[in-house]
């Protein structure tokens, strides 16, 4: 077995590959790592042939989706997944074979009601059910103690003690645990009751994680975060530098159209010599009539350099073939000392 644990922040993923056939698997992968994933799988020279999300993650953005449609291949989730986008929903007892790997499906509610943990004959990987030295939170939607504490006692712990755990999480750079160390020393575990166990969770009084409704509204339907979004138009668009806009402004005639996409009280306030402005917001509809020239070299920017991403990438499928944007905002154009004009 090829196992590779890709770690993004305190969030851990995997690739799992048959080293006879190179099937893979990917679990948990997060969207700002799907470059590596891919890298990492061509290296092995594994071919990934399904992804699995072990849950609805609250605290992360999922790349199952953009793997998926890169590599066209299925995303497995457990069937109680909200996601449209799962081709197999798996439950209890299910195996997943991956070239000669077999891959056991324990579903394990509590974190999520969706949550399952994979079991090889050596290992276990546990999602957010079980962590090294503490366990899933249960305060997030769909989570639930209860279901936590039967999934634990009734379930994994009853696996063989020298069963490795690979969580999902892990915010102090550990990479993995046995069964029988977090029977004798995780915190969570030591009171095997259930209302003790409920009573222990409920009591955990934890933040709620960044983004979280965003990263759920991306995970349960497949929407594109704004990130997302900046990140495909960056790869389809080209950039202006700043000093190049500069040059052209000092020209006698510029061949340029300056385009400030920021909102009308921001370009009155200050803005580059000559430029226009059309917001972000208005492009679409204004376009067409305010810029009657699709061959013209359009130079979009914006106050932070994202937003004109998106714009000039709008401008381009829209048939402004020579759209760029300015590598950089207004801010940084104001921190260069860049020429300004007011009203
Ligand atoms: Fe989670």
């Amino acid at each position: 077995m090829i196992f590779e644990q890709i770690r993004h922040g305190g969030c851990l993923s995997y690739l799992i590959g048959c080293e006879v056939t190179r099937h893979a698997v990917a679990v948990d992968p997060e969207l700002d790592e799907v470059d590596r994933y891919l890298a990492l799988a061509a290296e092995k020279g594994l071919h990934i042939r399904r992804i699995v999300d072990t849950h609805t993650h609250a605290d992360h953005f999922t790349a199952a989706r953009e793997l998926g449609r890169q590599l066209g291949v299925p995303i497995v989730m457990h069937r109680r997944s909200p996601a449209p986008f799962v081709d197999l929903r798996i439950e209890d007892g299910d195996t997943l074979i991956v070239g000669e790997l077999r891959l056991r499906v324990r579903a394990t509610p509590g974190h999520t009601d969706d949550s399952v943990s994979l079991v090889l004959p050596d290992r276990v990987l546990t999602g957010d059910t079980l962590l090294i030295g503490g366990t899933g939170r249960t305060d997030l939607p769909t989570g639930d103690p209860g279901a936590l504490h039967d999934s634990l006692f009734n379930g994994l712990l009853r696996l063989p003690d020298e069963l490795l755990v690979f969580p999902a999480h892990d915010y102090k750079g550990r990479s993995h645990s046995t069964l029988g160390a977090e029977k004798a020393s995780n915190p969570r575990l030591q009171r095997p009751e259930r209302d003790a166990f409920v009573a222990l969770m409920r009591g955990l009084d934890l933040a709620m994680p960044q983004h979280l409704t965003e990263a759920l509204r991306t995970n349960r339907a497949g929407g594109k975060t704004v990130k997302q979004l900046i990140a495909e138009a960056a790869r389809q668009i080209a950039f202006m530098s700043m000093d190049e806009v500069a040059e052209h402004l000092g020209r006698a005639a510029p061949d340029l159209v300056l385009l400030d996409v920021r909102e009308r009280d921001a370009f009155r306030a200050s803005h580059l010599p000559g430029a226009r402005n059309i917001p972000r917001g208005e492009l679409e509809l204004r376009a067409n009539s305010e810029l009657p020239d699709p061959t013209a070299r359009i130079v979009t920017y914006c106050q932070l350099g994202k937003i004109s991403t998106l714009a000039a990438h709008t401008l381009r499928t829209m048939g402004y073939l020579r759209t760029v944007a300015l590598d950089g905002g207004f801010d940084a154009w104001v921190k260069a000392n860049g020429a300004l004009a007011q009203g």
